[in-house]
């Protein structure tokens, strides 16, 4: 199937409320303008030079989420246009975000990146870090984010058992946070969680943002 039919396929069955989030990482413009003309506007990066060169190349009116590590130094590159940053994992990104955001004259929705897989390589707070973090109340200050949400990535693995047990626990800590510190903010809302390989198990768990890039764009080729 092409990228437009993949797509389509994608988007036909998402329950209400799902948004997909096309991760077009490694891929070239053309990708994403095909993308584009099947009627995707959310596009998913994980690199800040990446998303910046395809913000400056592509339609205005593309949605852009930075979903990958984010270095505090370079934050400024994307704050004039970002939609969501889905992966804030400490107070001093989240204060580099704000300064940024109030610089660029705006507010940005970021979501916290909770470390749910059981492998080392994978970014994020623990859940004893993220109560920690939102215990300090410093981010109540911040009046140029807005945290909507939570993100996760499930273990690369066979085990679907695995994965489900890890988005579950991602959605009750989703529950736990809304029922305690967001219980009067109706924008914490999101909960970015599933790829190709698991998205169906995410969806069955709440997730309100599914970031796809394999089954719409093929295989990323990492020695361009
Ligand atoms: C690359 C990436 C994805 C997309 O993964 P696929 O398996 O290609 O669908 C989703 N989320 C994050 C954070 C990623 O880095």
């Amino acid at each position: 199937m092409g990228i437009a039919e993949e797509i389509k396929q994608i988007t036909a069955n998402l329950p209400e409320g799902v948004k997909l989030i096309a991760v077009s990482k490694f891929h070239p413009v053309e990708a994403v303008m095909e993308a584009y003309d099947a009627g995707q506007r959310l596009f998913g990066e994980n690199k800040v030079q990446e998303m910046t060169a395809k913000h400056e190349a592509l339609p205005t009116d593309i949605q852009w989420h930075f979903i990958g590590h984010l270095q505090t130094n370079k934050v400024k590159y994307i704050a004039p246009f970002v939609a969501m940053i889905h992966s804030i994992d400490s107070l001093h990104l989240l204060i580099e975000v704000n300064r940024q955001a109030e610089k660029a004259g705006r507010i940005i929705d970021c979501l916290l990146q909770l470390h749910i897989a059981h492998e080392d390589t994978k970014f994020g707070m623990t859940f004893d870090e993220c109560r920690a973090f939102l215990q300090d109340r410093a981010w109540k200050q911040l009046k140029h984010v807005r945290i909507c949400g939570l993100m996760g990535m499930g273990t690369n693995t066979d085990d679907m058992e695995q994965v489900d047990r890890e988005f579950a626990s991602l959605q009750s800590f989703f529950q736990e946070l809304k029922d305690s510190w967001f219980k009067d903010e109706p924008a914490f809302k999101e909960l970015s969680m599933g790829m190709t390989d698991d998205y169906p198990i995410a969806i069955r768990h709440g997730s309100t943002f599914i970031r796809i890039g394999t089954q719409i764009f093929g295989e990323r080729n990492y020695n361009k």
